[in-house]
């Protein structure tokens, strides 16, 4: 579902990728983990061209793009084309503070989309019920908690349905009471297929969920297996250290 080969990124003289590659196959959950800094949202955000990489290939579904000098560079509408197949979802859930919470999800099918309003608003609605609040579709988002406004950012990512789930800490700004329930729509995601790549600094999560978990460490991909292996059987000095940090 989405080849990333050799990414590079540099800002300035500052290289924060310096090759990184990763394949997700359909329906995978990768999780990302690494120390502060190790490039984890840099990658995640060229991952759906946030960022453009210097150097390298990516592919997600039919769309391929080769950075760097050459005839492949990608044009802007091809780049809105790739981020209509990629959702993202952040750490701090921006949603408009003066649209409903159905608004807020609509708007993406409606605006990019085109997608007549009683339509989008029957998938805004369904799309409410999965994460748990359906009841919520006509209040303002002042009016929610953090785990609720989070539950409606990823509804509304998931209205321009994806091929590709990408979840930066989604759960880092939360109350720690809140964190379950916005990991609990993440799960369900991920029991339908969804095909997911995930930062977070929820290891028993990311233990549980992933059929992958890879190790960023200063720039590149350090190691990546299954949970089993890189979190329980960590084989690096510096991995070891990382998830002391979580004991
Ligand atoms: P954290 O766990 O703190 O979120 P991270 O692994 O996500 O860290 P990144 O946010 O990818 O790390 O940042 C990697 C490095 O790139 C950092 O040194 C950061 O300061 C730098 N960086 C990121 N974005 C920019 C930017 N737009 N301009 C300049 N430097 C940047
Ligand atoms: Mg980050």
């Amino acid at each position: 579902a989405l080849i990333a080969d050799n990414i590079h990124k540099a800002f300035g003289d500052h290289e924060v990728l310096k090759g990184v590659s990763l394949s997700v196959a359909r329906g995978e959950v990768v999780t990302l983990i690494g120390a502060s800094g190790s490039g984890k949202s840099t990658f995640l955000r060229c991952l759906n061209l946030l960022e453009m990489p210097q150097q390298g290939e990516l592919a997600i579904g039919l769309h391929r793009f080769a950075f760097g000098k050459g005839p492949r560079a990608p044009k802007d509408a091809q780049l809105a084309q790739l981020r209509e197949h990629v959702g993202m979802v952040f750490q701090h859930f921006n949603l408009f503070p003066h649209m409903s919470v159905l608004a807020n999800v609509t708007e993406g099918p409606v605006q990019v989309k085109g997608m007549a309003r009683a339509d989008a608003d029957a998938l805004g609605r369904d799309l409410l019920a999965k994460v748990g609040l359906a009841d919520k579709a006509d209040a303002f988002p002042s009016r929610l908690s953090g785990g609720q406004k989070q539950r409606v950012a990823i509804a509304r990512a998931l209205a321009m349905k994806p091929e590709v789930m990408l979840f930066d800490e989604p759960t880092s700004a939360l109350d720690p009471e809140l964190v379950g329930e916005v990991l609990a729509v993440i799960r369900s995601l991920a029991a339908e297929g969804m095909t997911m790549v995930l930062v977070t600094h929820e290891m028993a999560f990311a233990a549980d969920v992933s059929t992958r978990v890879g190790f960023m460490n200063d720039g590149i991909m350090a190691e990546i297996g299954a949970p089993e292996e890189t979190i329980r059987q960590p084989r690096s000095e510096r991995l070891k250290a990382f998830l002391a940090r979580f004991h």
